[in-house]
């Protein structure tokens, strides 16, 4: 049982939670269907009103399921569900407990963003779906290895700071998101971003959007549920 502020808590088996789940478990086979996560990589969300996450139990994303995830503390203590914690556990919990306003964490291994964790350029927004980026481009945390400790995931939550990304040097990357919907959606799209960038500098400097341009744009907030619903539908078809 989770303690809550107050007098409710609850568990891991609560139905109230059965939602999330799903959604979560959707989100994991989104980031395999989408090429993004391989054998690896996890999303977390927030129990609502409790100091927990739900996230994979150590399970590889395309092989998610309910009976398959893990509820934990904010200092990574076991709450409920499969006994197999994932190995990168900080990285969830030292971002949660380092902003109260992110609600879902994902982590993966993507290709397009540890392309540009290694090269001397910054990945910048050059297409409207990399709106949540940085206009001057992603941060990147320079420390190499896996995040496996509570130092290592704070230094990581330190260098995310306020914003939505951080690219990971030699690793992948790590965003989040208000919901499992938004940073699934920022993951697919800095990936989305970081590829059309890779084709663009072939051809030599891009011309990237500016700050004032960026603004123009509606938040990547406006329709989150029709990206959703497309991703989600791609997922559960490839799964026939
Ligand atoms: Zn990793």
């Amino acid at each position: 049982m989770v303690s809550v502020s107050g007098a409710t808590a609850i568990s891991f088996d609560a139905p109230e939670l059965d939602g999330l789940k799903a959604t979560l478990v959707t989100a994991a086979h989104v980031l395999d269907r989408e090429g993004i996560a391989d054998g690896y990589g996890h999303v977390s969300v927030r129990v609502p009103g409790a100091d927990a996450f739900l996230t994979l139990a150590s399970v590889s994303p395309g092989l998610a399921a309910p009976h398959r995830l893990i509820m934990l503390d904010l200092d990574g203590k076991y709450l409920g569900g499969a006994r197999t914690p994932p190995n990168e556990l900080p990285i969830h919990a030292s971002i949660m407990r380092a902003r109260p306003d992110v609600q879902s964490v994902c982590h993966t291994h993507s290709v397009w963003s540890t392309l540009f964790s290694v090269l001397p350029i910054k990945l910048r927004p050059l297409h409207h779906y990399g709106k949540f980026l940085p206009p001057d481009g992603a941060p990147v945390y320079r420390l190499a290895g896996l995040v496996r400790t509570v130092e290592r995931g704070d230094a990581l939550a330190a260098a995310l700071g306020d914003g939505p990304v951080i690219l990971m040097r030699g690793h992948g990357d790590t965003v989040v998101g208000s919901s499992i919907e938004q940073a699934i959606q920022r993951t697919v799209r800095l990936s989305k971003v970081a590829h059309l960038a890779h084709l663009a500098l072939l051809h030599g400097e891009p011309e990237y959007l500016t700050a004032e341009e960026l603004d123009s744009y509606s938040s990547d907030e406006r329709d989150p549920a029709r990206g959703w619903e497309y991703y989600a539908r791609r997922a559960a078809a490839g799964r026939g």
